[in-house]
């Protein structure tokens, strides 16, 4: 740049005639009107505000002027510079706006629209129940257990003291997976030479937990069992037990009976209790049936006319399951002596016991997966 020079004509450097920066300003300010997005006022604005557009260029050369001749081309390049940064940032508002009001249309969400989103799935009520009758005994000390499903028929029904003859081996209760003759080294027969079944019971997991375990022994077992019944409102071919079995010293039947009171006392409220009625069951001796008080009257409606209760018929008990001490040749085939040791054991159906708990009707509905059964029941997972 060269040095101030007082015979220096302003007017006769091109830069800073005032047609000039007249010239630059518009050309300025009609490119940034001619901008139609934020990126293109971008590169306008390097183009006309930038260190090396035409009116800073201009500037630069005001440095070279005569001082007379300094204030009047420093404020025509003033005046056309503040017109110029107005210009754009007018622009720039304008078309921040008009981005603001298409996004809000492109990416516009309708609140109103139904949502599509897959529902999380959570545990059947079967599952939940039996887990919360785990949880009981758990906490009381005892250890879940579990057993294969095709039992050899030797742990499904001799151990327990159910011989060739019982009914319950007949063909109409029981799916017979392979015969003893075809199934000596099958899978599940335990190297005993019986046949394999699909088991009837949990009561085989007992046995197997008498046998593997060190003395004393309490156990809780729940699983799946197979009958050959027709699905209909109070049977299902497929359902679920839990069964209990507790071998040591000087167990008797107040043990039993405590145990099954706290047990519904758990699951139904404090005032909840039990009652055994004698019955028989080969895998016990005594053996008995057990009662709970009626979860909807609490037995208000035995003698009372005036408040008849349809759950119970009116007789104040409902039918639970059968129980009992544990018959000594059971102990015996678990290699267990019953002249020292004693056991008790109870068995029931967790589908008996859901229906119980939550007036389900028709046992159909807990197998047949329609979610509109089991929503009500919450979403646990
Ligand atoms: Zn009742």
């Amino acid at each position: 740049m060269s040095a101030p020079n007082k015979s220096y004509d302003p007017v006769e450097v091109e830069a800073l005639k005032p047609e000039q920066i007249e010239r630059m300003r518009d050309e300025a300010l009609a490119a940034f009107a001619a901008a139609d997005s934020l990126d293109a006022l971008q590169e306008a604005k390097v183009a006309h505000t930038g260190g090396t557009s035409p009116l800073a260029l201009a500037n630069r050369e005001i440095g070279a002027l005569p001082p007379h001749a300094k204030a009047d081309a420093g404020k025509r390049v003033g005046q056309a510079r503040g017109a110029v940064n107005k210009g754009l940032a007018a622009r720039q508002t304008e078309l921040e706006a008009e981005r603001d009001a298409r996004v809000l249309v492109e990416e516009a969400v309708d609140v109103t629209l139904p949502h599509d989103r897959v529902p999380a799935g959570a545990r059947h009520p079967l599952t939940t129940l039996s887990e919360r009758i785990e949880d009981i005994f758990v906490a009381m000390g005892y250890e879940v257990a579990e057993g294969p499903e095709a039992e050899a028929e030797w742990f499904n029904f001799d151990a327990l003291n159910i011989g060739p003859d019982h009914p319950a081996r007949g063909e109409a209760d029981t799916f017979f997976v392979a015969t003893a003759s075809d199934s000596g080294s099958a899978a599940g027969s335990g190297g005993t030479g019986s046949g394999v079944v699909l088991r009837t019971h949990t009561s085989p997991v007992q046995i197997r937990s008498a046998l593997d375990r060190e003395l004393p022994v309490y156990v809780i077992c729940p699983g799946r069992v197979y009958r050959t019944d027709e699905l209909d409102a109070t049977h299902t071919p497929v359902f679920h037990q839990v069964e209990l079995l507790a071998i040591d010293e000087g167990l008797t039947m107040a043990d039993l009976k405590g145990t099954l009171d706290h047990m519904v006392q758990s699951l139904f409220g404090a005032e909840m209790k039990t009652r055994l009625r004698p019955n028989f069951f080969p895998f016990t001796e005594p053996s008995a049936e057990m009662d709970m008080l009626c979860y909807v009257c609490r037995g208000a409606s035995v003698g009372n006319p005036d408040r008849p209760c349809r759950t119970c018929s009116s007789e104040g008990w409902i039918e639970l399951g059968g129980c009992g001490m544990v018959n000594p040749r059971v102990l015996t085939a678990c290699g267990v002596d019953p002249e020292k040791y004693s056991g008790f054991a109870f068995g029931f159906g967790i589908e008996r016991m859901l229906m119980f708990r939550h007036n389900v009707e028709d046992m159909r509905d807990m197998v047949e997966g329609d979610v509109r059964f089991t929503r009500p029941f919450g979403m646990e997972i």
